[in-house]
């Protein structure tokens, strides 16, 4: 296959600069990080360490190019611009897919067909929705005629995590752009490549200098606490933990900014006896370990109706035991590296609290004894714990789910919306009626009934309680990304 004739030797990990008003630049201070490879804890490059001079510029160049030529592009000119971006992402989508699994740890593929494809598909997606978006308007009798115009917000500052980082990032920046505003975006850390190949397709795409800017470096002290703070960001969309979330919203309080957010989940499972077990095996099997557990959308908490607990389980771990754990770009690797050292060490500290806790350990446990390199971790059932333990209600974020039987509707409706993340949840049945009535009274943002991760971006993207604010997708995003004003004419 085409693919596979190139890696991993022909791509090399890049350097990473800020990329600010068209061009790319070091820190004034020079100060740089390593980038850390965590399938092979190498450092494969460096990045350069921004704070509040390079956000400054950063900032600078975008209110400045909000005044620009850009401010006259007409909605054709914008869609086609974003549909340029589109093109320019999938001519290099081995090379960013190699980057960002460099980066990550998660297997080659499923960076190809997922962050990278989908990536450019943000793009393609809100260069349509923009040309056939309408408005909104009222007649008033004879009275007068209400009717409303969009303007973008202004300067939009962006915080990504590592987990997904150029599907998230895209996923901001397509309509951000779409309507028309400018951005400084700040990508993790622990991910920085494709997000700084993405302002050079930006770029050849056509993009104005000072429309899109980038500066690395890290959140609290550094880059990312310096743009929340920015009196010239007008808006911040961050993806992330929820207490990095309280933490911006205490930054950007001075400022009054416009908050848009992502944040973490522990989500519910649900699995009833009528299911089509098959069916639900194959799916939760992608909702447990997919990326190694760390999407935000993972179902790791699993609750399973008991007349099917132990089929379930005995099926669930079979097929657990059969992922392949190791080299991200061996195309039989299902579950790759997680994303660092800390990150690693955190999960296995979970999985650890869980045999404290009485829990039993089916599958997993621990780093296969095959490798000796890398932060990988086996994807890992625990059975037996307590509602209340904690990793049944900590974010965990990894190759680790609990799974736990129940006997009624009220009582695993109950046990799922204790909890004060509201983000993702999976009903599995067959019964209609029930599917609905449970879909009802599920407190997340995003629910499947009899699937998982199939998304249609139209629709509202976004977690309840502390899950998120506000939401993202189709007229969602471009409530975020304008400011409406009503226009009211009498008659
Ligand atoms: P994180 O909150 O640690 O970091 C995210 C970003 O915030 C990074 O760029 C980081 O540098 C920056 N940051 C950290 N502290 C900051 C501060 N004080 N001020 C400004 N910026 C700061 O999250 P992470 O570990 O990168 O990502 C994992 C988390 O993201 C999980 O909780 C996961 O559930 C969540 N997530 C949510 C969604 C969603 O759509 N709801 C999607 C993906 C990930």
């Amino acid at each position: 296959m085409q693919v596979k004739e190139f890696i991993p030797g022909k791509i090399k990990p890049i350097d990473c600069r800020h990329f600010i008003d068209g061009d790319y630049i070091d820190s004034i201070n020079l100060k740089t990080f390593d980038n850390i490879n965590p399938a092979t804890e190498e450092v494969i490059g460096k990045v350069a360490e921004g704070g509040k001079e390079e956000v400054d510029r950063a900032v600078t160049a975008a209110r400045k190019a909000l005044k620009g030529p850009w401010k006259k592009y007409t909605t054709k000119e914008r869609s086609d611009l974003l549909r340029r971006i589109g093109d320019g992402i999938l001519e290099r989508k081995e090379e960013l897919a190699v980057l960002e699994s460099m980066d990550t740890g998660k297997p080659y593929e499923l960076a190809l067909e997922m962050d990278i494809t989908r990536s450019a598909y943000n793009f393609y997606f809100f260069a349509d929705f923009l040309t056939s978006m309408g408005g909104e308007s009222y007649q008033q009798d004879n009275v007068a005629l209400h009717y409303s115009i969009r303007r973008p917000v202004g300067v939009v500052g962006m915080i990504n995590p590592w987990n997904l980082p150029l599907l998230l990032l895209t996923w901001k920046l397509a309509p951000c752009l779409a309507a028309g505003n400018t951005a400084v975006m700040k990508p993790a850390e622990w991910s920085p490549m494709t997000a700084t190949v993405l302002a050079e397709i930006c770029k050849n795409a056509g993009v104005p200098d000072g429309i899109i800017n980038l500066v690395h470096g890290f959140g609290a002290d550094s880059a990312g606490s310096a743009l929340t703070e920015h009196p010239g960001v007008d808006a911040i969309t961050f993806t992330g933990e929820t207490k990095t979330g309280s933490a911006i919203m205490k930054a950007a309080a001075p400022t009054l900014k416009k908050l848009s957010y992502e944040l973490g989940g522990k989500n519910p499972n649900i699995i009833f006896a009528d299911s089509n077990l098959d069916e639900v095996i194959d799916t939760t099997l992608k909702s447990s370990f997919m990326n190694q557990g760390e999407v935000c959308l993972c179902g790791s908490r699993i609750y399973v109706e008991s007349a099917i607990y132990e089929s379930f389980l005995e099926k669930f771990t079979a097929r657990t035991k059969e992922l392949q754990t190791g080299d991200p770009f061996n195309p039989a690797t299902k579950v790759g590296a997680v994303i660092s050292k800390e990150h690693y060490e955190r999960v296995l500290s979970y999985i650890e609290i869980a045999k404290e806790e009485g829990g039993t350990i089916l599958t997993g446990g621990g780093r296969p004894d095959f490798v000796d390199k890398g932060y990988f971790i086996e994807p890992t059932i625990v059975v037996g714990l307590d509602r209340h333990a904690r990793c049944v209600k900590e974010e965990i974020f990894g190759p680790v789910v609990t799974v736990i039987p129940f006997e009624t509707e009220e009582e695993v409706l109950e046990q799922a919306n204790d909890t004060h993340y509201g983000l993702g949840a999976t009903i599995w049945t067959n019964d209609l009626r029930r599917a609905h009535r449970v879909a009802r009274e599920i407190e997340a943002g995003i629910i499947w009934i009899n699937t998982w991760y199939l998304r249609d971006l139209r629709t509202p993207f976004g977690g309840m309680k502390q899950s998120g604010i506000g939401r993202e997708g189709g007229m969602h995003s471009f409530d975020f990304y304008s400011e409406l004003s009503n226009v009211t004419v009498k008659l």
